[in-house]
This record gives C-alpha cells, structure tokens and sequence, in this order.
C-alpha cells in the first residue's frame, strides 16, 4: 500500500502490511506515534518513579519532564501560561471537574445553560445533571436538517440570563467545524463562561486559546496519535483559581492538620494522587510532532478528505450529513433503504473499519430523525488507495444488502424436521461457505422471519443490549411458542429467523431444555459475529427463556 509521510510513524499500519487493515475510525480513538510508545516505554523501562514527592535526582528529572509537557501543551494551544493546563485522565474528566466545580459556587437562580445540540453525551450529561440539580434551565442551540448548527438561532439563546455556554469545537459525529468564534463573542457581550470541547480538533486544526479567549478548553490524548487515559483541561487561571478541587488527597495540598487542610493552587490543586506520567511524556510528544508537521497534515487531510466526498457522491442513494464545505476529514453518511448496521458489518469483514451509530449523540440523531449513521474518519496517515478501496468494497456491500432474494420455503417458521435433520434455514446457513455466502443466506433467511406488526413494537417487546433496535413478541398458541419478531437491520432479521426456527412450536418446557448454543455453534455461525451482535443475539435468547421459564409450569 503506498504510503505518505506520516504513516512510517505509526506502527499499527507496518504490523498489518501482510493483511491490508483500512482504519477509518480515528475519531474514536486515533493511531499511535511511535514516538508515544518509545516515550512511554521508556518511562517504564527506565526512569519509573514518582513525580513532585522524591528527592532522589532521577525523581527530580522526571519531574522536569513532566512539568516541561506542560509547558509544550501551553504552546501547543496558545495559552498564557503552563498554570492553566491541568492533567487530566481525559476530556470527560475534564467536563466533569469543569461542571461539579462550576455546580459548587458559580451558578445562581433563574441562569441558564447553553449546549448545542450536536454535542457528545460527554458534554451534555454533566450539564444536564447540574441544570436539574439546581433547577436551572438548559436551553439547546438548534441545528439544520442537515446538522450544521443553526448561528443565528444559536446567537439569539444566548442572552443575559446565560451563564454559560458549552460547545464542541467540531462535532464528533459530523465532523462540522462549528462557528465557535461567534459563539464566543456573544457569550462574552452577556457575561457567560465559554466552555469549549476540543476533542476532535486539536489533531485536524491549529488551536490558539488566547485568540478564541474561551474560558475552558479540554480535549483528550487518545484521539491526538497520544495515550489513551489521558487528558487537557485549559482554564484561564483567574478561573481556575476560583473552581474548587475536583479530588483530594496527596500532591494537591499544601498543609494538612487535623484543625485545617489548605490546597495547592492551580494546576496541582486538580491533581490528586499519582498522575498518568507516562501518559503526560507521551501526550506532550504527540502534540510536538502535530505542531511541527500541522500544515502539511493540513493539506493532506484535505486532499483525503475531498478524495472521501467525491467516493460518496458518485455513489447512488448515499446521503452526506453534516457541513461538508467546512469540516475536518470526518464523514458521516446513511444509504436510502439500508440499514448502517448491516454495512458496517459488511465493510468489517472486508478488513475496513468504519463506527456505525449515534455516535454518543444521541439528541443530535433524534434531531436528525435518523437511528445512526456510518461515519467515516481519516486521519493524516490515511492514504488515496484506502479511501479507493473503501469506496469499492462500499459498492459492492451496498449492492449485496439491495439485491433482490428469494426465500427459503418453511412452514410458517415452524421447525418441520425429521430427528437428526437441519431445519432448512439452518442448512442452508451451514451450508454456507465463508463469511460472504453465510451473511447473503442469513438476509435470505430474513425474509422468512414472521415479522411483528406495528402496535407491538414497544418497550416491552423491545429487547435491550443489542447493537440495532430489534422486538420480539412470544406467545403460546395450545401449549406451542409463537414467536415474532422485527428489526431494521436485515442481519438481524435472518438472525432472528435462525433462533425462531429452532424454537418456534416448541413447549415453553422444550424450549427451555434445548441447547440453543450447540445448535448455533452446529451452524458455524458464532465465528461470523461480532462481540456485540452475538451479545445481541443472547439478548434475544435470554427475553425468550425468561418468557418459557415464567409459562412453564
Ligand atoms: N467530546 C467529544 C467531541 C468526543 O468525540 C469524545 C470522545 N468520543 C469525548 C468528548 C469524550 O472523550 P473521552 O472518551 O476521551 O473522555
């Protein structure tokens, strides 16, 4: 696979060159330098001790190291001083310190609370929780029908009864670069605290605190080619100042006897107990070699990014979300009349992995009016070739999950074998050779599944722990199981159609003595699954048995 400049820095891509892996989900969590694992390999081979408590000169060493991160985290976002950047063990951390020390003393009767509605769970639930903790009012910045925030709806929430406004920088679900600037300027005008998610821009754009004048600004080591476990929280120091410790124990406090205890001041007063200090060296590595090639990744994501669009929308029926004329190389889409789940799966086996869902934003999904969309996020190793092959291997999954099939003839799904036969969707998915033919069989056999009628998709027959929505409904019809079934997702639904099979018609008695794992096993089908679609699939086993253990008697 031709390579770029960068990629000889991550050697995730030279231990899979035998089997090419496509890795388009760098939005999760991003590839690591080899300069982050040679650092913190070297912490842990060589200079393992404790920072800011010993005296002993490699104690002291590694201390100048670790505060030295803090001073090139400074530079890597502009800000004033090495005082404001505090450790954290990531942006969730970083929102949750934010929000329970804002909870403590910042906040009065009648203030309201500004979130967007493109944000991640990260930086809803904490506000959320302290709005309803205080009784405060949280109002939403609204987005179009494409998911681009709506600025002048966003400008008018906010007013002189906001007390803060909290954004992403870019959405993690859409990859759109959200007009924060503005949004800043506005919420100064009125007197808000500005609290900026930088998660998923600080490895696609240059990032200068000062110039934004935000007041917090976090993001996480993990999505930036650094450690995971680690994490930024810039505040300016007046501020931080003024925000109580988060925890407390040792290294955050200065004296402590049993009639008073005073606390150390910004940044260590967040810093109780042992910090990630491998985690530090490595995350301040992983910013340096961003700052020194972050103009030519610039350009390259770029050219990745216009290379990704240009694949999709050449693809019928493919729908984009989000701004695509001002995003980093991140692309969320869904396909008219197939499920995001299922190409997902598809594009797994083909070795390409994509994140399908909400994307921890669920409020923006409903906004959308969508369940999930497959997004797919490039990073600066990525190359032209891989987006090629993504974009072929999505053709042919689009057209294996559209075609046009047939059924496999049973009678109303009851199993009508003799002893020691297969049911005959169970052959035919036995039958099957490879993951290609047994995942076209199992679509087939969706489409013998009795499928539930509306009314009854609810809560109660909906079955909770599986990757899509799926319902069953059992009944006993003269002592037999009936069972009915739905989901969007036609993997699912031919899923479904295998456990049916094998236990519709049976007494709830039968049901519960019959292996239904051999019976899988039997099928070669659990090597086919992924983790999550088979804890799915034990979901639905599990709401069945308890359905036969409660009629059993
Ligand atoms: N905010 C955004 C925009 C994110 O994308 C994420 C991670 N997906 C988070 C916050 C939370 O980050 P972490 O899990 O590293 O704490």
């Amino acid at each position: 696979m031709p390579s770029n400049i960068f990629r000889p820095h991550f050697p995730f891509f030279s231990n899979t060159q035998s089997e090419p892996y496509v890795y388009l989900d760098s939005a999760a969590t991003s590839q690591k330098l080899q300069l982050v694992i040679d650092i913190t390999q070297q912490y842990y081979q060589e200079r393992s001790v404790n920072v800011h408590r010993s005296s002993h000169h490699l104690a002291a060493s590694v201390t100048e190291q670790f505060e030295q991160s803090r001073s090139t985290i400074q530079q890597f976002i502009g800000a004033k001083s090495h005082k404001e950047i505090v450790w954290t063990k990531g942006a969730t951390e970083s929102i949750n310190l934010v929000a329970s020390g804002l909870a403590n003393n910042y906040f009065k009767a009648g203030d309201r609370i500004v979130v967007s509605a493109l944000e991640h769970h990260a930086n809803i639930v904490p506000w959320q929780q302290i709005a309803e903790a205080l009784d405060l009012k949280l109002d939403v910045m609204p987005v179009d029908p494409h998911g681009v925030l709506k600025l002048q709806a966003s400008l008018d929430l906010i007013s002189d009864n906001t007390a803060l406004v909290a954004i992403g920088h870019v959405s993690n679900a859409l990859g759109n670069i959200n007009p924060i600037e503005a949004l800043i300027a506005k919420a100064k005008k009125v007197g808000a605290l500005t609290f900026i998610d930088g998660t998923q821009a600080v490895s696609h754009l240059a990032v200068n605190v000062q110039q934004l004048d935000c007041d917090f600004y976090v993001f996480s080591g993990h999505k930036m080619f650094g450690p995971t476990g680690m994490g930024v929280l810039y505040g300016k120091y007046a501020l931080l100042e003024q925000l109580p410790p988060y925890q407390l124990g040792g290294e955050m406090i200065q004296q402590v006897s049993f009639a008073k205890t005073t606390f150390q001041p910004p940044p260590l007063k967040f810093e109780a107990g042992t910090p990630n200090i491998a985690g530090v060296l490595g995350l301040a590595r992983a910013s340096e070699f961003i700052q020194v090639h972050r103009n030519s990744m610039i350009e390259h994501e770029h050219n990745l990014y216009q290379a990704l669009l240009a694949t999709l929308l050449a693809i019928p029926k493919v729908k984009l979300w989000g701004d695509n004329n001002n995003s980093i190389c991140v692309q969320s889409f869904t396909v008219q009349g197939v499920n995001p789940y299922d190409l997902a799966v598809l594009l797994d086996k083909r070795n390409i992995a994509v994140r399908v869902g909400d994307h921890c934003a669920m409020p923006l999904m409903s906004a959308l009016d969508i369940d999930g969309t497959i997004r797919v996020s490039l990073a600066a190793y990525n190359n032209l070739e891989e987006i090629n092959i993504f974009g072929h291997a999505l053709i042919e999954c689009i057209g294996l999950l559209t075609e046009p099939n047939t059924q496999i003839v049973t009678e109303n799904n009851v199993l009508k074998h003799k002893q020691g036969e297969l049911a005959p969707i169970a052959e035919s998915i036995k039958q099957a050779k490879g993951w290609d033919q047994t995942y076209r069989q199992l679509m087939l056999a969706g489409k013998n599944l009795v499928r539930l009628p509306q009314q009854y998709k609810t809560a109660t027959t909906a079955v909770q722990g599986c990757e899509s929505q799926v319902w069953i409904r059992c009944y006993l019809d003269a002592d037999k199981l009936v069972l009915e079934g739905d989901s969007p997702s036609k993997i699912v639904r031919g899923l479904l159609a295998v456990v049916f099979e094998a236990l519709s018609g049976k007494t709830a008695k039968q049901v519960l003595a019959f292996n239904l794992a051999d019976y899988l096993a039997e099928l070669h089908l659990a090597k086919h699954l992924s983790q999550s679609r088979g804890n799915g699939l034990s979901a639905v086993v599990g709401k069945i048995n308890e359905y036969c253990q409660s009629h059993s008697l």
